[in-house]
């Protein structure tokens, strides 16, 4: 794709990315106004999501949907929630994700809008194309594992000794905010030296590198790997079978099989052959909608 088209795309997404901005702003430090405004509420500067507290600045760490993964089902959401009810984020979105699909995923996770966007600086021809491979059984299986170690990790110490910090070590969310913290702050031992343990950097290659930049629409990570994501998707597929509930739809009278959609798609969730929308995929982004000339293709209710 050139510049000129490009440029093109952009103007007709210009919404997505706006609220990508917007993600950034209510959930990444220095910024955190979803935190901030939790703290004032509740009448404190001190964060109490941040366990081992090296600092009192609201991050991601106050919203983060992966632990809260964990916690749903380990039993613990609840209790924690009552210390702090920020942590029931995932609480709102999980009925969301079941009426109108993982929107979140789509419009405002900082870590995927981050890969996304920076990937679509780079030509394709540099990009890994794996969008003939359905992601789905790997991310439903690294869900699964998530869950299981989550759940080992209540009931046996030896687990908990050897895992309890694979959450954390391995997440997204918390290098989107170190990479981004880092460079508003101008703290250069935040972005390129603090706190960058091994886990943390193979996790930066993998996420950024690899299946970020280098991936065909750069949601490699958010496909394979995010189990936020992959629960809030489960939830989809389970509403998109009722016919109140919102999803992206196919007239196919309407279309010609120009595959404009399927190109556009961030997570490969088109697949060949008659148009059909992968729902275990699909983030909800409308880029399909916005690329068909043909009104094929909409975000609406029924069957
Ligand atoms: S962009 Fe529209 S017309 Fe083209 S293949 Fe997709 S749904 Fe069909
Ligand atoms: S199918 Fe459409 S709405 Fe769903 S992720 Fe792909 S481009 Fe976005």
């Amino acid at each position: 794709m050139n510049i000129e088209s490009k440029i093109k795309k952009l103007k007709r997404n210009w919404l997505r990315y706006f609220m990508f901005i917007v993600g950034f702003l209510l959930l990444v430090s220095p910024f955190a106004l979803v935190a901030r405004t939790g703290l004032y509420l509740m009448g404190t500067t001190n964060n109490p999501a941040w366990q081992q507290a090296s600092t009192d600045i609201p991050d991601i760490h106050s919203t983060c949907l992966r632990m809260t993964v964990d916690w749903i089902f380990n039993g613990d959401i609840l209790e924690r929630v009552a210390v702090y009810p920020l942590r029931g984020m995932i609480l709102v979105l999980l009925p969301i994700a079941f009426l109108f699909g993982p929107l979140f995923c789509g419009w405002l996770c900082p870590a995927g809008s981050f890969t996304e966007s920076l990937s679509r600086l780079v030509p394709s021809k540099f990009k890994m194309n794996l969008s003939n491979a359905s992601p789905t059984a790997i991310r439903y299986g690294f869900l699964a594992a998530f869950v299981t170690l989550a759940v080992g990790i209540k009931f046996s110490d030896v687990i908990k000794a050897k895992f309890s910090s694979v959450c954390c070590s391995y997440c997204n969310f918390a290098l989107t905010n170190r990479i981004i913290e880092g460079a508003f702050l101008l703290d250069l031992r935040d972005l390129f030296f603090g706190h960058w343990t091994s886990a943390a950097l193979i996790t930066l290659f993998l996420w950024l590198f690899v299946f970020g930049i280098f991936m065909q629409g750069g949601r490699g990570f958010c496909n394979f790997f995010c189990p936020a994501g992959a629960l809030q998707s489960l939830l989809h597929f389970l509403g998109s079978k009722l016919r109140f509930t919102y999803k992206i739809r196919v007239d196919q009278s309407k279309c010609n099989d120009c595959w404009h959609c399927k190109n556009s798609c961030p997570v490969w969730a088109i697949q060949s052959g008659s148009i059909k929308i992968d729902r275990h995929l699909c983030n909800m982004c409308k880029e399909c909608i916005i690329e068909c000339n043909h009104g094929a293709l909409s975000f609406s209710r029924g069957p």
